[in-house]
């Protein structure tokens, strides 16, 4: 069996985490960091970059990179209207579909690109831990709903990762927290804020036991906004001064992106910053440089209304989750985010409290505490019975398009949970199942799960007729329904799924194309090791008969330098057939020559 791994699937960045000498530790990548960019870029051939490479690329190639998919995974496209302005790339599908991302001529379902995100964490954490990857488990934020858990398992399926659990990212956070606080009771509210996503969670931890009392968020509030926020200003500014509209030119707006996070981050640690963009556009004149001052209290102005949302979240998770702030109280804060000051002072003052807990890596503690339940479910580590609850009020449809709740939000899961109902109506041989997703009292304001009928029901007055349905919750917080008539005892089940977009068959046929893109991907590595070898080689050699040219006979040497030309023009052309043969050749007539 390979190992186990923990993963924090982030918007922005995402870490990978493993079980290493008895600690669960982040692995760094090439690039030296914990934390890899959540981004795909392609190449002009197709093949994709990711990570620091993929954010390298993105600076010249904007229109073929992608970044912050996980807004979009699972979702319709009616449902991010908002995103989609906030990225270069085009976001397709009719207002009722799921979202399909456009580069180039290709579309890519969210489902894939994260898969190439996974598929190279997967590799980092091989390449460290020198075995095979086969398990894992992943964050998602506490506020996604069916279909978003279930696109994520299906990315990790084309990944080639067995899932053993989806857990919530402020449940992870705590559940590092607290193993590493020796298990003391306690209750902890953890604010986790950081490139797309805003999570609250409040949370008992006791004995190894890590209870949620109550989660809340904004899937639509991450520190991008506070970067578009200064990208507007600025860009404003600009086209008052120069009359050129930077957010038209792909390549001057991405520069303007990366110089607006950074002046973001500069702002955290000072009151004041420069944004100087040299050439970033050209006039009648010549180029036109960029040069900002950005202010902190400027910039907080500007962002006053993304922080008052910030504040109306943390009301609302105190309200829904009957915690106050006591003694035995700690905020830990958690995502890039959280390190600006403005926002730290508005957690601060909407939970009345000013002991904050920055004492864990808001960066890398999402993802530790995903490699501790992977080690946890691997047997490796004892002693932790993690408790989750369902972060959405799931139900079924009731006559007349009202709501009939089963599992109100916040339900600990696993769970079973079942309702009994009649027929509206006299004679009534079917009932249609419409399972809902929401806190809306109508039907049609809820997110439709699966919709399915119950047939066959024997002929009867309204009311008469028992119909059980039965929703069962796994540990990720995955629904299936069940309908039962209770006088036939027949049955219908549906396990709500393709509800991420994917019915079955697209989904095998993504999971055969990761497993052909990851065998391409070994097979150009084989060939890059073997053109490396070869240049080694006519290298060495080259210097050999350099060096031995008053021992060799004048034909030998002929041969020897013509082999060596030939491998030269096999590098060139690529050709790994013609590389492989050669150095066969070179071999021997080594061998041949040392021998003799
Ligand atoms: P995460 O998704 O947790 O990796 O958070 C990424 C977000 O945190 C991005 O929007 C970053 O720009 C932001 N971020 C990282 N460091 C800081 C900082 N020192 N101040 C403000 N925002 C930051």
């Amino acid at each position: 069996m390979g190992v186990s791994i923990g993963i924090d699937l982030g918007t922005t960045n995402s870490v990978v985490t493993a079980l290493m000498d008895g600690q669960v530790v982040p692995i760094r990548n090439s690039a030296g960091t914990h934390t890899m960019p959540s981004i795909v870029s392609f190449m002009s051939d197709g093949q994709p970059l990711v990570g620091h490479a993929a954010k390298n690329h993105q600076i010249t190639s904007p229109e073929s990179t992608i970044y912050s998919v996980k807004r979009f995974m699972g979702r319709r496209h009616a449902e991010v209207r908002t995103e989609e302005k906030l990225v270069p790339y085009e976001v397709v599908g009719k207002p009722s579909e799921l979202v399909k991302l456009r580069i180039g001529k290709k579309l890519y379902t969210p489902q894939e690109i994260s898969a190439i995100i996974l598929e190279e964490l997967k590799q980092m954490a091989e390449n460290a831990l020198g075995d095979i990857v086969t398990d894992s488990v992943i964050t998602v934020p506490a506020y996604f709903n069916d279909a978003q858990r279930q696109a994520t398992k299906e990315a990790a399926a084309i990944a080639g990762l067995n899932v053993r659990r989806i857990i919530n990212e402020p449940t992870a956070a705590a559940l590092a927290y607290g193993f590493e606080k020796c298990m003391m009771k306690r209750r902890v509210i953890v604010v986790d804020f950081g490139g797309g996503t805003l999570d609250l969670s409040a949370m008992e931890i006791d004995n190894g036991r890590f209870e949620v009392l109550g989660v809340h968020g904004n899937t639509h509030l991450g520190g991008d906004d506070f970067d578009q926020r200064i990208i507007d200003i600025v860009a404003d500014d600009f086209f008052r001064k120069e009359r050129i509209e930077l957010r038209d030119d792909p390549m001057a707006l991405q520069r303007l992106k990366d110089a607006a996070q950074r002046a973001k981050i500069e702002l955290s640690g000072m009151e004041q910053t420069e944004i100087s963009l040299p050439y970033i556009a050209v006039n009648g004149r010549g180029a036109v440089h960029l040069q900002y001052t950005l202010r902190r209290d400027v910039f907080e102005g500007v962002c006053a209304d993304l922080l008052e949302s910030i504040g109306s979240c943390c009301k609302e998770l105190r309200h829904n989750s009957g915690v106050g702030v006591g003694p035995n109280m700690e905020i830990i804060l958690v995502g890039g985010s959280t390190r600006m000051p403005a926002v730290r002072r508005i957690v601060s003052e909407s939970f009345a409290t000013k002991q904050l807990n920055k004492s864990v890596n808001p960066d890398e503690v999402v993802g530790v505490g995903a490699g501790t339940l992977a080690a946890v479910l691997s047997g490796q580590v004892r002693n932790v019975n993690l408790m989750d609850v369902t972060s959405q009020t799931l139900g079924v449809e009731s006559a007349g398009g009202g709501v009939s709740v089963i599992a109100p939000k916040n339900t600990p899961i696993p769970t079973t949970v079942r309702k009994v109902y009649s027929t509206p109506k006299d004679n009534q041989t079917s009932v249609p199942i419409n399972v809902l997703e929401g806190d809306a009292l109508v039907a049609k304001a809820n997110r439709t799960l699966g919709l399915f009928r119950l047939k066959n029901i024997p002929k009867a007055k309204r009311g008469v007729p028992k119909i059980e349905v039965c929703f069962a919750i796994d540990a990720d917080g995955i629904l299936s329904v069940t309908a039962t008539d209770m006088h036939t005892q027949k049955s219908q089940r549906v396990v709500i799924q393709g509800g991420s977009g994917l019915d079955e068959k697209d989904h095998e046929q993504l999971v055969r194309q990761g497993e052909s893109r990851r065998e391409g991907l070994k097979a150009r590595r084989r060939s890059m090791d073997l053109r490396s070898h070869a240049e080694g080689v006519a290298i060495n050699m080259q210097s050999w008969v350099m060096h031995n040219e008053e021992y060799i006979g004048s034909t030998r040497k002929a041969e020897i330098k013509d082999v060596i030309q030939r491998l030269r023009k096999a590098i060139e052309q690529n050709n790994v057939t013609k590389m492989r043969k050669i150095l066969l050749e070179l071999d021997a007539e080594m061998g041949d020559k040392l021998a003799g």
